[in-house]
């Protein structure tokens, strides 16, 4: 998970300059993780596993809201395994004024989430810190979000959509998993949320691992190219060898006696290298032909002899 924690790192210390943006990406935190809490819905908690994304939130709180009093509360998760950090807003004017702006960004006049690019982008980024992973591209390219809000999985669905990238969404142990398979788009994704070291990285992964598979592929190429050469001069050598046996070479006509002769000498030469080393010099297809008739003289011998 290497990779995919040093994006989340390079996310959380991304803060938006613009306000908009910062709301959004609350929004996210809040969508995903938060909480209207208390009798009267007094306090506004976000909750999470992971220390810098509790860090994150409290930056964005701080920074658009400098007024409002925060808490954190730490516990131990059930399985005891994991520290849950719980982000929470006190008074019950704020924590309700900071909701009532997240939820007042949201809505289009046409019924579209977010409005403007920079505030789904920010949104996305929110979301990859609460829920998101990817897999090292080492090993296969895949980024996903995953979460047990239906709404949330839905909002991350049509704002990467939005973005014309093809995401897709699929059932995981009970969780929605919105995910990114092709590497292109992920690249993209990387870049519109801003991790742009983890952008650089895939990429020069997916740039060697290009160049791997071609390079195999030319190889694989090259090697079935001389196999078939070899195997064909082998042939030729083995029909020629069972002429020489039987009959002998110096039965065969001039012309035919000479390449056969310069076969044996020369087993792995292309047939253009042989018909140079002839006198005088012979086509291509001059060479073919004698060939082939090497190869028939063969076939007869081996019908009357074996
Ligand atoms: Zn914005």
């Amino acid at each position: 998970m290497a990779f995919s924690d040093d994006t989340r790192n390079e996310l959380a210390r991304v803060v938006p300059a613009a306000r908009c943006c910062r709301v959004a990406e609350l929004s996210a935190f809040y969508d995903l993780d938060g909480m209207l809490m208390g009798n009267a819905k007094q306090y506004l908690d976000f909750t999470t596993s992971a220390p810098v994304v509790a860090r994150k939130v409290l930056t964005l709180l701080r920074s658009l809201y400098p007024e409002i009093s925060t808490q954190i509360l730490v516990r131990r998760s059930r399985s005891r395994r994991t520290q849950i950090c719980t982000v929470r807003v006190l008074q019950t004017k704020e924590a309700q004024a900071v909701y009532g702006e997240m939820k007042e960004q949201r809505y289009t006049a046409k019924g579209e989430y977010l409005r403007k690019k920079c505030c789904r982008r920010a949104y996305l980024r929110g979301a990859f810190l609460g829920h998101g992973s990817i897999t090292n591209p080492e090993r296969t390219y895949h980024l996903e979000f995953s979460t047990d809000h239906s709404q949330a999985a839905a909002r991350i669905l049509s704002t990467i959509h939005s973005f014309h990238l093809a995401a897709g969404v699929t059932q995981r142990k009970g969780s929605l998993v919105v995910y990114l398979k092709d590497g292109e788009e992920i690249v993209t994704l990387l870049n519109l949320m801003g991790a742009h070291q983890a952008l650089l990285q895939f990429e020069n992964v997916r740039v060697l691992k290009e160049m791997r598979n071609q390079v195999n592929r030319l190889v694989n190429c090259e090697t079935a190219n001389v196999d078939k050469t070899i195997k064909a001069a082998m042939a030729q050598v083995e029909d020629i060898q069972l002429i020489e046996k039987h009959i002998g070479l110096d039965e065969l006509p001039p012309k035919l006696r000479q390449v056969a002769k310069l076969r044996l000498e020369n087993p792995y030469a292309s047939l253009k290298e042989l018909g140079d080393m002839c006198v005088p010099p012979m086509s291509k297809s001059g060479i073919n032909y004698r060939i082939r008739q090497l190869r028939e003289k063969a076939a007869e011998i081996a019908r009357l002899y074996q």
